[in-house]
C-alpha cells in the first residue's frame, strides 16, 4: 500500500445532553468511541455500519465540521485537529465532502454557477474574466452535465443531477480527499450505480481519495479497495474489500454480507437476521458492545470489550472468535 493520506487515531466524539432546570449536562451520547484507521493515497476506503454507528460523525469529525472530543487526526502530515481556523480553511481545499441528501445540501435559492462558483471565489480560484464561467461549464461538464445547467436552480433537476451538481462543487478546489458520506442512498438504485461509477471515473482521472461512508456493504463492495465496519461507535473489522466480502471474521459483518444480495441465482446464502436494534448510544452495553444482538456471543463477551488486533497480515478485527 502506498503511503497515508489519512490518518486517524483514537478518535473520539462524544455529544453532552444537557438536563434539569439549570441545562447541565447529564449524560453523552458516545457516538465515535476510539476510531482508528488510515486511507492510502489514491484508495478508497469503505466505512460501513448501520445508522447510528458514528460513520457520518466520523467522517464529519475528520474534516471539523464537528469538533471531536479526542484523538488525532492526520491528513499530510498535519495534525487537524490541532490546526488554527485559518490554516484549517486552507487545508479544506484539500479535504472536501459530498452530502448524503442532494436535496438539502444545495443551497435552493442560488443557481448552479453560484453554488458551484462560491468555492472557487473563497479559496481565491475563481480567476479573471471568462475564467471563472469556463471552470464552472469545465466542472459541469466533467460530472455529466451540460454548459446551459448553470442559470438554473436546484429544483430544476433530478436526484441524481443534483448529487452531481454536489460532486462538481466538491471537485471545484481540485481536493486530494473527499469523504462521500452515503452519498447514493437517497438515490434509486439504478441511479445510484451511475454515481458510483462516476465517483470511480473521477477517481482515475484526478487521483482522488475516498472515505467512502454508506450504510450496507452492497454500495461499497465495487469502489473499495478496503472496507471498515462500524458498530456503535467503534470499529469492529478492516480488511481488503475481498476479504470482507469472502471470509468475514467478526459476526457483525457477516450479518451485513448475508443481506447483501447475490445476482448468480444458483449461489444461496444464508440471510442472518439480526434480533432488536442497535442499542442506545448513551449506555452502550458492556463488554462487546455488539453481544446483546450477537448470534455467537459467550459469556466472555459480556464482560470483556474484544480489543481491535491483526488477525492477519493487513487485516484487524475485534472479537473474541479470533482469539
Ligand atoms: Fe460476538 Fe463475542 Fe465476537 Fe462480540 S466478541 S462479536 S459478542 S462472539
Amino acid at each position: 500500500m502506498s503511503t497515508a493520506l489519512l490518518r486517524v487515531k483514537n478518535l473520539v466524539k462524544h455529544f453532552p445532553i444537557h438536563g434539569g432546570l439549570l441545562s447541565r449536562v447529564v449524560d453523552h451520547v458516545h457516538a465515535v468511541d476510539g476510531v482508528s484507521f488510515e486511507v492510502a493515497a489514491g484508495e478508497t476506503l469503505g466505512l460501513v455500519g448501520e445508522s447510528g454507528c458514528g460513520k457520518s460523525t466520523t467522517g464529519r469529525c475528520v474534516l471539523r465540521l464537528i469538533e471531536p472530543t479526542a484523538g488525532e487526526v492526520w491528513f499530510e502530515g498535519r495534525d487537524v485537529t490541532r490546526l488554527d481556523k485559518r490554516s484549517m480553511r486552507a487545508l479544506c481545499r484539500d479535504m472536501q465532502i459530498i452530502f448524503q441528501d442532494p436535496y438539502a445540501s444545495l443551497n435552493p435559492r442560488l443557481t448552479v454557477e453560484a453554488i458551484i462558483g462560491e468555492a472557487l471565489i473563497i479559496h481565491g480560484l475563481a480567476g479573471k474574466g471568462s475564467e471563472y464561467r469556463d471552470r464552472i461549464v469545465d466542472l459541469l461538464e466533467t460530472v455529466g452535465l451540460r454548459g446551459e445547467h448553470l442559470r438554473r436552480f436546484p429544483h430544476e433537476f433530478s436526484g441524481g443531477q443534483r448529487q452531481r451538481i454536489g460532486i462538481a462543487r466538491a471537485l471545484a478546489v481540485s481536493p486530494k480527499l473527499i469523504i462521500c458520506d452515503e452519498p447514493v442512498s437517497a438515490l434509486d438504485v439504478s441511479i445510484q450505480a451511475q454515481v458510483v461509477n462516476l465517483l470511480e471515473d473521477l477517481q482515475e482521472k484526478f487521483g482522488l481519495t475516498y472515505l467512502f461512508i454508506a450504510h450496507d456493504l452492497s454500495v461499497v463492495e465495487h469502489i473499495s479497495q478496503r472496507v471498515a465496519v462500524m458498530y456503535l461507535g467503534r470499529i469492529v473489522e478492516i480488511a481488503s474489500a475481498r476479504d470482507l466480502y469472502t471470509t468475514p471474521k467478526h459476526p457483525y459483518s457477516e450479518a451485513l454480507l448475508s443481506a447483501v444480495p447475490i445476482p448468480d441465482p444458483t449461489i444461496k446464502r444464508r440471510r442472518i437476521v439480526l434480533q432488536g436494534d442497535v442499542p442506545n448510544p448513551i449506555n452502550p452495553p458492556k463488554g462487546c458492545h455488539f453481544h446483546p444482538r450477537c448470534p455467537k456471543a459467550m459469556e466472555r463477551c459480556k464482560v470483556e470489550a474484544p480489543l481491535l488486533r491483526e488477525i492477519a497480515p493487513g487485516r484487524v478485527a475485534a472479537c473474541h472468535l479470533n482469539d
